[in-house]
């Protein structure tokens, strides 16, 4: 550990924070106890390959009709509010410690089976405008606790699409076709690809199928906030 992340841990001891939810205090945590109990889950039973609540947690409809190219997705937290406050928090707040609190939940809700972790990347633009990936610094800190490498410049995003949220789920695949390139051979990896949040699966699923055309012998979605089909967060 870095002198100045060996400083910032004794900073939290020694300055309780606030929540960064409610205000109240949290000790050296980013959220107070009662606000990180309160974060939405995904129901027990869900669908394996996208993680959409289905009863039994058999393989839901969507994925039959339309199986993705990955495999399965795990979720820590369903994406609703106030999820997705912290998301903004971290996307356009710059509050890197959310990061660090998604990555642990991420963690605490299982790690996934996997032999690299490929953060889901930014186009440059939205690189340039934001300052990070918000992906990229969620899979940094999954690599340092599981050990696996972290391929960030594996895929690029070549085209500049405008934002999914701006879009309904159904106009969200046609968004994103071809707009990913990778340089990297997966040949006889499985692969992990880390986002912030997966709406529609349509990003997560056009990233698995270039993934597979350069080897992969496996594809996982490991996210740290799902969102339920018909929802309004979604
Ligand atoms: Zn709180
Ligand atoms: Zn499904």
């Amino acid at each position: 550990m870095s002198i100045s992340a060996v400083a910032g841990k004794l900073a939290a001891l020694l300055l309780p924070q606030d929540c960064l939810l409610c205000g109240d205090g949290a000790g050296a945590e980013l959220l107070c106890a009662e606000c990180q109990a309160d974060l939405p889950r995904l129901p027990g039973e869900g669908c394996p390959r996208c993680a959409q609540p289905s009863p039994g947690g058999a393989v839901c409809g969507a994925c039959l009709r339309h199986p993705p190219a990955f495999d399965a997705t795990r979720a820590a937290f369903r994406y609703g509010f106030p999820v997705d406050r912290l998301v903004q928090l971290l996307k356009f707040g710059h509050r890197l410690p959310v990061a660090d609190f998604l990555a642990r939940s991420m963690l605490a809700a299982g790690r996934p089976a996997g032999d690299c972790l490929v953060p889901v990347p930014l186009s440059r633009r939205r690189l340039a405008e934001r300052g990070f990936n918000q992906a990229l610094e969620i899979a940094r800190r999954l690599a340092r606790e599981t050990g696996l490498p972290l391929m960030p410049r594996a895929c690029l995003r070549s085209l500049d699409t405008p934002p999914q949220s701006a879009l309904p789920w159904k106009a969200r695949r046609a968004n994103v076709r071809r707009a990913f390139e990778c340089q990297a051979d997966f040949s006889g990896r499985s692969v992990i690809l880390v986002d912030d949040v997966m709406t529609s699966g349509a990003t997560l699923d056009e990233l698995a199928t270039v993934v597979r055309l350069h080897g992969a012998s496996g594809v996982t979605c490991w996210v740290a906030a799902r969102a339920v089909r018909g929802e309004p967060a979604a």
